[in-house]
């Protein structure tokens, strides 16, 4: 006892004097200025590191679209020692210099770049005959961080194997996901990619690499992972395989009640054996139904679609999917009829598709094209993605979906809302969710134009001050904060553990300074 509450006090005293000395130091600390000259001359890198203004014009921009922010230089590694001696070369200079890993730039708020500092463009790692190790005996597979989702599940398909746990979008890099957390609709079986993880190697902001679990380094593991690149540079991932399965039957219910809708939703994420996937979605008043996320419902339909949205405003969709192969064709059949009858949606409004194991997990990539090829992928995304309380969520609907949303009348991109179970994650992760058992994701993913795309930002502020003057206890999800203030409320009783941890493994705030936590 006695001894336990001296810990505890010596605990707090290491906050206390963390505190301090975030408070007392001065920003011209860490605001270094960055020494390319030092580094260019620097023979491990010859070749690697580059000031092109091609290389650093494109590591400037990410899939968001609307921050430009350039570094001074861009490193190509081709090792992982590469990177070490990099890290290690900036924990060594007075003044040190800012450094970001970027793995695909899929962000869409500059958080894997590196205002004068250097970006580890992690993509120039990937090496297709040495990247992935498979162990099909423990059920397991070795990744470099900055290889794809999709080319993880091409080589594991290879051998009949499969991750459990995915993003919607599976042109994002392991390594960028895994600094997040990496959900999808099989979030509320198999937990977040976070959690689907059985050992890393990280680089330490002291050029330090360590191999680490929840039984080895427990502590930088679990520090990494949600951890928003602050902690290490992820090199390699061990990711938990099942035996894949071959087909998915993937259906969709359109509902017009809300509280139906999510009722059926937190019942079906309750039950231990049912639907492997669950999203959901919200259909607005403005243009066609749905748009990059599938051409899911037959032309033949999309009259019909479209004018119970304009009669509603605002419609829903259930999205499930059940995995099935050869022998479980039959009952899976008679499942999803049971499962048919058993749901609340506007009855004639149920669409069924039976496609591919890899088409259903790859089903973002036709939109992408299809995007791609009318010059509408590489626009604005002022995208918001916020974790919602189940408690809130019924307000939500009626003040954000019904109110905001339908009176600016702007929003375009779809809307996702699906709920998960707070008991899949694991709470010693940096990432952050709310308190309570079942949580919803709700994303806005807009896409804008160039010269309106602020617009779209306005009303994401909008909505975020909606919630917090609502005392709605939502947590943004891919967040941004403009400030630290933002930062400290999003962890809570947190921010503490992600402060030490901080100093413990990159004291002097080398690493990803884009996420605008400590610089
Ligand atoms: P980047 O944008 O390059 O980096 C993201 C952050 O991670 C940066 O701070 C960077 O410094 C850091 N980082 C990158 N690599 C490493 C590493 N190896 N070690 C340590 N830190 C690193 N997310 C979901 O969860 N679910 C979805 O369904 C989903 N769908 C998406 C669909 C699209 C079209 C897009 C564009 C994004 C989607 N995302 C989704 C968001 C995505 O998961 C994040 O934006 C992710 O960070 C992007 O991965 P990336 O490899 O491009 O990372």
């Amino acid at each position: 006892m006695a001894s336990n509450s001296f810990r505890s006090q010596i605990h707090l005293g290491v906050i206390i004097i963390l505190i301090i000395i975030t408070l007392l130091t001065p920003i011209t600390t860490y605001n270094t200025s960055p020494q390319p000259w030092n580094i260019l001359s620097h023979n491990d890198f010859a070749g690697k590191l580059t000031t092109a203004s091609s290389s650093i014009e494109s590591a400037a921009t990410d899939f968001g679209h609307v921050t430009k922010i350039f570094p001074s230089a861009v490193l190509n590694p081709s090792s992982v020692e590469d990177i070490t001696d990099l890290v290690k070369l900036s924990y060594d200079s007075q003044p040190s210099f800012t450094l970001a890993a970027r793995g695909h730039g899929h962000s869409h708020r500059g958080q894997a770049s590196a205002k004068d500092g250097v970006v580890v463009n992690m993509r120039s790692m990937v090496n297709r005959d040495r990247g992935i190790k498979v162990s099909r005996t423990g059920l397991y597979a070795d990744v470099d961080a900055a290889w794809l989702w999709i080319e993880v599940l091409n080589k594991t398909l290879e051998l009949g194997l499969t991750p459990v746990s995915w993003t919607d979008y599976l042109y994002l890099t392991v390594g960028g996901t895994l600094s997040n957390a990496g959900i999808s609709g099989q979030t509320f079986r198999y937990g977040p990619q976070i959690t689907n993880v059985q050992e890393m190697d990280v680089i330490t902001g002291k050029g330090e690499i360590a191999t680490c679990s929840k039984d080895m380094n427990s502590d930088l593991f679990f520090a990494a992972l949600g951890g928003f690149g602050q902690f290490g540079i992820i090199t390699r991932a061990r990711i938990k395989l099942e035996v894949a399965p071959k087909r998915a039957k993937w259906f969709r219910f359109l509902y017009i009640d809300f509280s139906e809708f999510t009722r059926d939703q937190e019942r079906l994420i309750s039950e231990t054996d049912g639907v492997d996937f669950l999203e959901g979605s919200v259909m607005l008043d403005h243009g066609p139904p749905d748009n990059w996320r599938s051409t899911y419902y037959p032309p033949s339909d999309h009259l019909r679609i479209v004018s119970m949205v304009k009669r509603h405003r605002v419609i829903y969709c259930l999205e499930v999917v059940k995995y099935y192969d050869e022998t479980s064709q039959y009952a899976v059949n008679e499942e999803m009829e049971d499962l048919g009858e058993s749901l609340n949606f506007v009855k004639g409004f149920m669409y069924e598709k039976d496609v591919t194991y890899m088409d259903f997990l790859n089903r973002v990539r036709t939109g992408e094209l299809s995007l791609k090829s009318k010059g509408q992928w590489d626009v604005p995304h002022p995208w918001l993605n916020l974790f919602v309380p189940k408690s809130q969520i019924s307000k939500f609907d009626n003040s954000v979906f019904k109110g905001i949303i339908l009176r600016n009348n702007i929003t375009s991109g779809p809307v996702l809302v699906y709920p998960m179970n707070r008991n899949k994650w694991n709470e010693r992760m940096s990432a952050a969710i709310p308190e309570e058992d079942v949580f919803y994701a709700v994303g806005f993913l807009r896409s804008a134009d160039f010269d309106d795309w602020e617009a779209y930002d306005k009303e994401n502020m909008e909505i975020l001050k909606f919630c917090e003057d609502a005392n709605m206890r939502i947590i943004q999800y891919l967040p941004y904060h403009s400030s630290q203030e933002g930062w400290v409320r999003h962890f809570g009783p947190r921010w503490n553990i992600f402060l030490e941890r901080k100093y413990k493994y990159d004291p002097k705030m080398i690493l990803s300074p884009g996420q605008n936590i400590f610089q």
